[in-house]
């Protein structure tokens, strides 16, 4: 393939997630101010996840929505159409006029083309393409699909993206038509201005005089659908829904978070993230790295954040306070599926690997540990924090968190590694196989690893011919004491924790590089106002105590028994204390399923 096809093919691939081959304003304008260009991210097949727990999530919902009816999907488009829809409504939020009708289906559209792209399978393609012209069929001039409805700027904005998606990772060569006739469609039913989440609602009131929507990532998806057709009009819309209202705020440092809706507002960061990089605006740059901490103030030790979907006012304690009674305490896989987009965003644009350490504590403590999504829409929602929690699904069928599950375990692959001119940046430590070209020759890396419930992971160098370029390695604040060998031998001064180890050399087929990050057992407050709260840490991993179910609470453990948690066996994922009178099991968060479970200890003095 000439080179400048393939060239223009790889960009093409990597746009549907990331803004990378925007106009780079913020290249020219030296992105984070140290004169570099944010990194680049691999395309969706350049990372191929092994066996493994992320590799199981991605096919489950991968196969989820290959399966799934498309008569039923197209429901409550083609009847607010007033066109005949045959098949039967999904039910929850989904149906034609309930809280969301058709809310997921972009999401949808966006996952299948993102698994397409990962896996080539052509029926996941067909699918998307069936998908997409039925769609079409259902795009009336009046746009009668946004009349009566609560989500106007949501529902068109995910619509947005999944045609994006079509085009870009899925060669759908009619979306871009779609996308305009969609355009034009919602356009007036949106909102004049950027519209906070629920502002104006009022329980049981009439949404047809007024909408209760949430816009904001439209200027994220507006912005990757002007790069894709050239089309200013994107570019305006964008500007038209940037969230200056909260970006200024925290732009200037100000912490405007408390009693936001969690999800949406971190998602929000996103757009002013793209917001600086397609249009080189400093200031949008400032707000997501301020928002980014201020959520991280706020976070617990899972990584996860916005207990009853709300952030907090710092410093109050409410961290703490909500262990006691409140069961919702992170909106899991949309708060992870924000997360990672944000932090994609800010490693690449920074090159900060705490970044890295965040997406990392949130895959392993959070999504990863969310129930499957079931056939008939029960879905994992909240991740619970209570001291007798359970996992469980939502109230309601096909809630958000059912649109944006299968998109993060396919962004797995876009999340693990990055390039730029100089080389590779390994970002998670997953078993896979990575490719991606430097300068013109075409590398590899083989990873393999059971971390994070082990400390060793070994990668392997690919080359057809001796290549110089330097792999990065993260090494996550906590791992005091990593130690790194090239074929066998220390290479040189230990790598220190919260950077990336930079290792330049000429390297050659098969040279070998060992990592060991040792998993040092801590604890964690919940906050400073409940210091006695803990969480115990192995890594990145939180430890969860396993209770018995009952009114009986579990006895309260010393710091010292709890930090005395080992390995029930080599290898083994479970843990024990025995120093305890009851010998106490602990998992993490991906190996709990129907047991009982406490996220946090209460210490007490021994
Ligand atoms: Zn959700």
């Amino acid at each position: 393939m000439p080179e400048a096809i393939d060239r223009a093919r790889r960009e093409l691939l990597q746009l549907g997630a990331l803004c990378a081959s925007l106009p780079l304003a913020a290249r020219a304008a030296g992105a984070s101010g140290a004169g570099w260009a944010p990194l680049a991210q691999l395309g969706y097949r350049q990372l191929r996840l092994a066996h493994g727990p992320m590799l199981n999530q991605a096919q489950e919902n991968h196969a989820l929505l290959l399966n799934m009816d498309e008569d039923a999907l197209l429901r409550p488009f083609r009847l607010r159409a007033g066109m005949a829809a045959p098949g039967h409504d999904m039910g929850g939020w989904y149906d034609t006029y309930a809280f969301a009708p058709g809310a997921t289906f972009g999401q949808w559209l966006s996952a299948l083309s993102r698994y397409y792209a990962i896996t080539g399978d052509a029926p996941t393609r067909a699918k998307v393409q069936r998908l997409v012209r039925a769609y079409a069929a259902t795009i009336e001039a009046e746009g009668r699909f946004y009349q009566d409805n609560r989500f106007p700027a949501y529902i068109y904005d995910k619509l947005v993206g999944g045609l994006v998606d079509a085009r870009v990772l899925a060669h759908d060569a009619t979306a871009v038509r779609e996308l305009h006739r969609t355009t034009a469609a919602a356009e007036p039913h949106l909102p004049s201005h950027a519209m906070p989440h629920n502002d104006n609602a009022k329980p049981g009131e009439d949404f047809s005089q007024h909408a209760w929507d949430e816009s904001y990532t439209l200027p994220e998806n507006q912005l990757l659908a002007w790069q894709l057709t050239g089309d200013a009009h994107h570019r305006e819309l964008a500007r038209r829904f940037l969230y200056d209202d909260f970006f200024g705020p925290l732009a200037r440092g100000e912490n405007v978070l408390p009693g936001k809706h969690a999800y949406s507002h971190a998602n929000c960061l996103s757009s002013a993230a793209c917001a600086y990089l397609a249009l080189g605006t400093p200031r949008y740059l400032e707000a997501a790295r301020n928002g980014f901490e201020m959520i991280d103030a706020q976070s617990f030790a899972t990584g996860g954040w916005g207990p009853a979907e709300h952030f907090i006012v710092p410093g109050s304690g409410g961290l703490g306070e909500s262990l006691k009674e409140e069961t919702r305490s992170f909106e899991t896989p949309c708060g992870a599926y924000a997360h990672f987009k944000l932090t994609r965003y800010l490693l690449r644009i920074t090159r900060d690997p705490r970044y890295g350490d965040s997406m990392e504590r949130v895959l392993y403590n959070t999504v990863l540990g969310a129930l499957p999504i079931r056939s008939d829409g029960q879905a994992f929602y909240y991740s619970d924090y209570t001291r007798r929690a359970t996992k469980g699904f939502f109230s309601e069928r096909w809630p958000c968190c059912s649109g944006t599950l299968p998109m993060i375990a396919a962004d797995y692959a876009i999340s693990g590694c990055y390039t730029d001119s100089t080389g590779l940046y390994v970002n998670l430590y997953v078993p896979a196989q990575v490719s991606w070209r430097q300068g013109s020759a075409a590398c590899g890396l083989a990873i393999h690893t059971a971390y994070p419930h082990a400390p060793d992971i070994r990668m392997t160098v690919q080359v057809q011919s001796p290549q110089s370029f330097t792999l990065y390695l993260r090494i996550p604040a906590w791992a005091a004491g990593a130690r790194l060998r090239i074929n066998g031998r220390s290479a040189g001064a230990p790598p220190q924790p919260g950077t990336f180890a930079a290792i330049r050399r000429e390297w050659r087929a098969g040279d070998r590089v060992e990592l060991e990050l040792p998993l040092a057992v801590r604890l964690k407050s919940v906050d400073p106002q409940h210091p006695d709260t803990v969480a115990l840490l192995a890594g990145p991993l939180v430890l969860m105590r396993l209770v018995e179910p009952g009114p009986v609470p579990a006895a309260s453990l010393t710091r010292a028994e709890l930090l005395s948690a080992r390995r029930v066996g080599p290898g083994a994922q479970a843990w024990q204390i025995d120093a305890a009178a009851d010998r106490v099991r602990l998992h993490p968060f991906i190996d709990i399923s129907g047991e009982h479970y406490s996220a946090y200890q209460d210490v007490h003095a021994a």
